[in-house]
């Protein structure tokens, strides 16, 4: 799981960030100064790190300082939004920069790119009440297990890590059964039909007319 530090010192901005996050599926850790975070930091890994400028203790810049030999990237939070701050944020090593007020659909879409280009992938996926978890291949639909068989299980993680994507049965095919596609769409299109089904997914994942699928989140 991909593990996620905030440090935020107006709580209930931290706390949205941290829902949020928790929603989409990442274990996340919330502190409320400089000193504190630099503490953890010490002790604990993470892949992440979103991180207000004006804190109490030592504030974002001078944090940025501590955390990059870390090899950690950072997403600045804050209301400078000024741009001679976002250039200095950036010119210090930030991965990426967000201006309070934000919206949330764009602060975790953020997230989600500056940890893609760093090469970290979320192994847990949690959308409309199901939790996917690519470690242990487990699916879990409103606190039960469904069992997926190894085709579907590969099938649902290709679609969710290329959501809101229109895949071609091709690609689809070729990703999860590895062989070339011959253009029988059978087989592919009655494993959608099963994940349709266990996870009363009919209304998100969506026939792209001629092309294939798209799960829409
Ligand atoms: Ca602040």
């Amino acid at each position: 799981m991909i593990n996620i530090l905030i440090v935020e010192d107006e709580q209930a901005i931290a706390n949205l960030i941290y829902m949020n996050l928790r929603y989409a599926g990442y274990a996340c850790t919330t502190v409320y100064d400089g000193i504190e975070a630099a503490d953890l930091l010490e002790k604990n890994t993470y892949d992440l790190i979103l991180l207000d400028i004006m804190l109490p203790g030592i504030d974002g810049y001078e944090l940025l300082e501590y955390v990059r030999p870390l090899n950690i990237p950072v997403i600045f939070i804050t209301a400078k939004g000024t741009l001679e701050d976002r250039v200095k944020g950036l010119n210090l090593g930030a991965d990426d920069y967000i201006v309070k007020p934000f919206q949330v659909a764009e602060l975790v879409a953020r997230v989600e790119a500056v940890l893609r280009r760093s090469g970290k992938v979320n192994t847990v996926f949690s959308y409309f009440g199901v939790e996917v978890n690519t470690d242990s291949r487990t699916v879990i639909k409103d606190g039960k297990e469904i069992q997926f068989t190894a085709k579907e299980f590969d099938l649902l993680v290709e679609l969710l890590r290329n959501k809101n994507i229109a895949l071609s049965r091709s690609r689809l095919y070729e990703a999860v059964w590895k062989e070339p596609f011959i253009g029988e769409t059978r087989t592919l299109d009655s494993h959608i039909q099963r994940l349709r089904k266990k996870l009363d997914w009919e209304d998100h994942i969506k026939t792209v007319f001629r092309i294939g699928y798209r799960l829409e989140i």
